[in-house]
């Protein structure tokens, strides 16, 4: 007879969940989930929690981030009182789920073309998250005003987030894809949808050029306050 093997305690256990605050909030807006899409819902936390790990490196946490369609200026605008009639997203919005204003309110041209996208990515094993889509004025201001937070300057949060009135996402023109593969993946493919990456430092935010099917993508900005659209 062997002897039963000494309980094991498991200090990883107790602490899993708890750098991951606010990790349930984007899923508190949207009750009732299946447990398939809960399942892939946990994944995409995971996911994105690593992301972040890894966006964070080594640096201070008062390091100041990007927070122009990253999930935390989601949720951060989420909790500031904005909720899915405003653009806000659940961490795993999808393309095709037009239950969600924030996607529904896309041009219908640009949600085309995402989809077929969508549609072909996932034959190479990449899945499409909606991080961003349409945004009401007032999530945008909400962001903008962020922005200015973490940036200390309305010129240099213009590096990163775009007015009510100038953004693409309030005009439902434009899409924030992740996760990293993703946005890779269109990269280098977007532009046979007509799909182009219009700011070099925004690898996440795309918009429609019909033309670029034939003709490749246009030159990017290096950020958007070289875009004349935004000096509008
Ligand atoms: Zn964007």
């Amino acid at each position: 007879m062997t002897r039963p093997a000494p309980a094991q305690p498991s200090p990883d256990s107790a602490h899993r969940n708890r750098d991951h605050p606010g990790s349930d909030h984007p899923g508190s807006v949207r009750a009732g989930r299946s447990p398939v899409r809960g399942a892939r819902r946990a994944a995409a936390l995971l996911a994105l929690a690593a992301a972040l790990v890894g966006a964070a490196g080594c640096s201070p946490s008062s390091s100041p981030v990007p927070t122009e369609d990253r999930a935390e200026a989601t949720v951060s605008v989420t909790e500031s009182g904005l909720d899915l009639d405003n653009g806000a997203l659940p961490a795993d919005a999808r393309i095709d789920d037009g239950a969600l204003p924030g996607v529904a309110k896309l041009d219908a041209n640009l949600r085309k073309a995402v989809e077929a996208a969508a549609a072909d990515a996932r034959e190479d094993g990449v899945d499409f998250t909606v991080n961003s889509g349409w945004r009401s004025a007032a999530y945008q201001k909400g962001l903008l005003d962020d922005a200015v937070a973490t940036y200390g300057s309305r010129t240099e949060a213009a590096r990163w987030v775009a007015s009510p009135e100038s953004s693409p996402h309030v005009r439902g023109k434009a899409v924030d894809i992740g996760p990293v593969d993703a946005s890779s993946w269109l990269s280098q493919h977007g532009a046979d949808y007509g799909l182009c990456q219009i700011y070099g430092n925004e690898m996440w935010h795309y918009e429609l050029r019909p033309d670029a099917a034939e003709q490749g993508c246009p030159a990017q900005y290096s950020d958007p306050t070289e875009d004349p659209r935004m000096r509008g």
